[in-house]
């Protein structure tokens, strides 16, 4: 069993369509993956549709913005409501993207060739907007070569142009989770490379309120970095996932680089309980 459990679709970030997610996963020989976009569950139809057509599993997924004392947190949140107070929040955390995208464009637009219009045309109609979004805009007017040059010019956590938008809380976000039945995993909480990350102690709060796993099998993290996913996933009796969250062509991830062990995968699902549910289509 090869199971992938992070990715995105031009629903958030990620440049591959919900079905073509799905259809590239059965291609490069997953039996599951789940599509975890940022902040919207707006893919899942398509992506179920997708898995029903290649025969391979789709597990529901949503990648929730969280923020602790400035640092950003993802939250993979696996078989989450999608109605209710979770839902609210992150409606909330996806209109602030668009102001915050604007006042970004805004700063941009002093040094570069950049508009917040070209920024939602880029992102296509009700994506969750991010700065990707804006990275790709970047590119089409030539100012950087791709993605990875964006954040490293003008993009990255800190830099003069980057502006926050609305994130939830961890702790509550993971409790909005479990009271609606989802599964919570914390995404790559130690990939210092992406900016500031938050202590052991934080994490240790998230587990404190139910956070079932944590995803320590990432190409953002080095070996110390795994291995510090480990010792807590150890001390907190947390499930271990791995993943490639793949984006598409807009990142080098590929589709199963880092997976997660069939036995940490049944525990994630034993601790569902009645959000959504897994589409079942493996042959
Ligand atoms: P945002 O959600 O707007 O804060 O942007 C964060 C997103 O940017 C992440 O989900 C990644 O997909 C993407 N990202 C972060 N760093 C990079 C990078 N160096 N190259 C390409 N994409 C990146
Ligand atoms: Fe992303
Ligand atoms: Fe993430
Ligand atoms: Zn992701």
């Amino acid at each position: 069993m090869r199971i992938d459990l992070h990715t995105h679709s031009t629903c958030s970030d990620g440049t591959t369509t919900p079905a073509e997610v799905v259809a590239e996963a059965a291609r490069s020989g997953l039996d599951v993956v789940a599509l975890t976009d940022h902040d919207t569950t707006r893919g899942w139809d398509e992506a179920a549709a997708a898995a029903r057509e290649h025969g391979i599993d789709l597990v529901p997924g949503i990648e929730v913005s969280c923020k602790h004392e400035g640092i950003s947190i993802h939250l993979l949140a696996y078989l989450p409501p999608t109605d209710g107070e979770l839902f609210a929040e992150l409606e909330k955390a996806r209109s602030s993207r668009l102001t915050r995208a604007q006042r970004m464009v805004e700063r941009l637009g002093e040094d570069v060739e950049i508009t917040y219009e070209q920024v939602l045309s880029v992102a296509g109609a009700d994506a969750t907007i991010g700065r990707p979004h804006m990275a790709d805009a970047l590119v089409a007017n030539g100012v950087v070569a791709n993605r990875s040059e964006a954040f490293e010019r003008y993009l990255y956590n800190g830099s003069p142009y980057h502006v926050g938008h609305y994130a939830l809380d961890p702790v509550r976000a993971v409790e909005l989770v479990r009271a609606g039945g989802g599964v919570p995993v914390m995404a790559h909480p130690f990939a210092e490379s992406r900016g500031r990350i938050v202590d052991e102690d934080v994490v240790r709060a998230m587990a404190d309120a139910g956070l079932v796993g944590i995803e320590a099998h990432h190409r953002d993290h080095d070996a110390s970095q795994v291995e510090r996913a480990l010792a807590i996933a150890r001390e907190r009796d947390l499930v271990v996932t791995g993943s490639s969250d793949f984006h598409g062509a807009g990142k080098p991830n590929r589709l199963g680089e880092n997976t997660t062990a069939p036995d940490q995968y049944e525990r994630l699902l034993a601790a569902a309980s009645g959000g959504t549910e897994v589409v079942r289509a493996r042959h």
